[in-house]
């Protein structure tokens, strides 16, 4: 059985999974806008992929004999000054995103719960991966800089290649 404190600190992930989610979309929105559809693919690939973080949390409460209790998702920005304030806000969230699994992994640690210790492992390693792909991003649209030159397009194309693969199915 899930201790309360591990399962209440779940749910809140939970929480936090479906609003990084909502923001990414919500940045997908602005970059389509933006004329970037390639920008705007990856992040909605992005939000996909939030919403998979949710439900592997999701699973493994129900696994554990505990209780899903979803709540409200706070509003999220809508606009951006540009793609790189964008990303830059993309990799601010993801730097929180992972202060709170290592703190859920505090906890894991705390109550001796082995089995979400393991689980949230996965999540550490996700974490270093999302930090990673935000930042080489970013490092391009500096190089890039500012203008909507041909570098902005070039890289549009290449983020348009991006597809949504549930990574949560074949690590878990
Ligand atoms: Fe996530």
């Amino acid at each position: 059985m899930l201790k309360k404190r591990m399962e209440e600190a779940i749910n809140k992930q939970i929480n936090a999974e479906i609003w990084s989610s909502y923001l990414y979309l919500s940045m997908s929105a602005y970059l389509e806008y933006s004329n970037l559809p390639g920008f705007a693919n990856w992040m909605k690939v992005q939000a996909q992929e939030e919403l998979t973080h949710a439900m592997k949390f999701f699973r493994y409460i129900n696994e554990r004999g505990g209780r899903v209790m979803l709540s409200a998702i706070d509003k999220v920005k809508t606009e951006w000054e540009s793609p790189r304030q964008a990303f830059e806000d993309a990799l601010g969230h993801e730097q929180k995103v992972t202060a709170m699994i290592e703190n859920l992994m505090e906890i894991a640690i705390e109550e001796k719960d082995h089995a979400s210790r393991s689980m949230l492992t996965w999540f550490i390693d996700e974490q270093v991966e999302e930090e990673a792909n935000a930042t080489v991003i970013i490092e391009q649209l500096k190089m890039i800089g500012d203008g909507r030159g041909p570098g902005l397009m070039m890289l549009d194309k290449e983020m348009a290649t991006r597809v949504f693969v549930d990574s949560t199915q074949s690590k878990a």
